[in-house]
């Protein structure tokens, strides 16, 4: 749609135009076709294809801790404060970075989205509207060349290699009007370096020295090597989580769901709901999976810090499972020989059967002809029962008359069809034509009778649906 006709949005506080709002609609292809990636990396101009900030950052940071480590003792105060830390700046960007802002999970009143912009600062990961333009892309182009982190391009890209080099290719657009127009976004963005100062390292350092004077301890353990583990953890979000796991809710994308993963990221780890939901406020449904995030989230609720917490219908969520939960059976159905159908088997008259019993155990049941040579020595009621009815209609029999058979029993015995008896199953017994083992199965929408993709039945006039 060209520019000119497209509706034009007025936003009534703020005149910013979401991103999105003319791009074409086969904007995914369209990009990646016209938008020439960057060529290959050279390594050998290596240096010319870092990216620089991002690299002495991530470098520096385990480097210094390491160094920090060896030459600094670990006292316990500071050691269960530099986990604390670690859930404060931690949470700062999964409950506000991540299921407050980026995804907009629930509302957060104006001191606790001071409280998470300031502790997001502290995990130093860029400022919060470069992160959710990040994600959101993330999310919307999921495994492709415009996902700024794909899993497609391996572990080591998705979980930092990408921030280490120089992207081969704008990420997707994604809009993030929303964010720019917020006071908070703002201020942290305006304030960005004092923040990452203040909360990724003075505050670690000025609490331990004050309470318990290890002002080094905390500069070491609670700033560098704090960080450092939050970042790895937060990252493991973009690898991990599309790489380790199952995937109970969809298989269309790589985001699965993984215990491990959760523990590793405050409770981000059950990705494959939350990219199927990512409105949600959870991660994790169930009570006793780990979602600390969610728990923080729920308790802020409790405080009348947050409302609005969103949660996707449970009967939408179901069906996903439902999907994938089929999908796995009919495999298992597919892995299985089944009964020759109706339309496979040969047509054969009363006295052809008859006249083709002499020759070979043939019986009849439920307008089915059987041929038994290869059971009769199996037969658990014994072989007479068995040639006493060749060549006769043995429904009866079989159905009870004689023994009624398990459904196994019937199962196997549909296996032996050899034919179909001429003029079909007597009366009442149409039901029993069909073995217990396929009275119910896994069929696609286009492999049912009724459906209106299959030709020659559904709508039709005579049902008034035409009107
Ligand atoms: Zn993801
Ligand atoms: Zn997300």
């Amino acid at each position: 749609m060209p520019a000119s006709t497209a509706t034009k949005v007025s936003t009534s506080t703020d005149d910013v135009v979401p991103a999105d709002l003319n791009i074409p609609d086969n904007y995914v292809a369209h990009t990646l076709k016209t938008q020439k990636a960057l060529p290959p990396i050279k390594w050998e101009e290596w240096y010319k294809e870092i990216n620089w900030l991002s690299t002495i950052i991530l470098t520096v940071t385990p480097v210094l801790g390491l160094i920090g480590a060896f030459l600094t003792s670990l006292r316990w105060e500071t050691f269960l404060f530099s986990i604390f830390y670690y859930f404060v700046t931690g949470l700062g960007i999964t409950a506000g970075y991540h299921r407050l802002w980026a995804h907009r999970s629930y509302n957060a009143s104006l001191p606790l989205q001071y409280i998470l912009a300031a502790c997001g600062a502290g995990a130093v990961e860029g400022s919060i509207k470069w992160w959710c333009r990040g994600h959101r892309a993330h999310h919307r182009y999921t495994d492709t060349d415009l996902d700024p982190y794909s899993a497609q391009k391996g572990f080591f890209h998705a979980h930092i290699g990408w921030m280490l080099l120089k992207p081969r290719r704008k990420p997707g657009v994604a809009d993030v009007s929303d964010l720019t127009k917020s006071p908070v976004i703002r201020w942290q963005h305006r304030h960005y370096l004092p923040l990452i100062l203040i909360m990724g390292f003075l505050i670690p350092t000025v609490l331990p020295w004050l309470l318990w004077n290890d002002a080094r301890g905390g500069f070491v353990y609670a700033g560098v090597i704090r960080l450092c583990f939050v970042h790895h953890s937060t990252f493991c979000v973009n690898s991990l989580a599309h790489w380790l796991g199952e995937t109970p809710f969809d298989d269309k994308h790589t985001p699965r769901d993984h215990i491990i993963t959760a523990f590793a990221t405050i409770g981000e780890g059950y990705h494959n709901f939350h990219h199927q939901f990512p409105m949600d406020y959870r991660n994790a449904i169930k009570w006793y999976q780990y979602d600390p995030t969610k728990w923080f989230i729920w308790v802020c609720q409790q405080m009348g810090l947050a409302s609005h917490l969103k949660i996707f219908p449970d009967n939408e969520v179901k069906k996903g499972q439902l999907t994938m939960q089929l999908k796995k059976l009919r495999e298992t159905q597919d892995k299985l020989v089944w009964p020759s159908d109706n339309s496979d088997l040969p047509v054969i008259s009363w006295e052809s059967y008859r006249e083709q019993s002499l020759k070979r155990p043939l019986i009849v049941i439920a307008g089915f002809i059987h041929d038994v040579s290869d059971f009769i020595d199996e037969h658990p009621g014994g072989a007479h029962l068995l040639v006493k009815n060749i060549g006769k209609d043995a429904t009866t029999a079989f159905f009870g008359g004689v023994y009624d058979h398990s459904n196994a029993a019937h199962n196997l015995l549909s296996m032996k069809r050899v034919g179909v008896l001429h003029g079909g199953s007597q009366h009442g017994v149409d039901e029993k034509a069909i073995p217990p083992g396929q009275r119910l199965r896994i069929a696609r929408y286009n492999e049912l009778s009724t459906s209106p993709y299959n030709s020659g039945t559904g709508y039709s006039d005579s049902e008034g649906l035409l009107g």
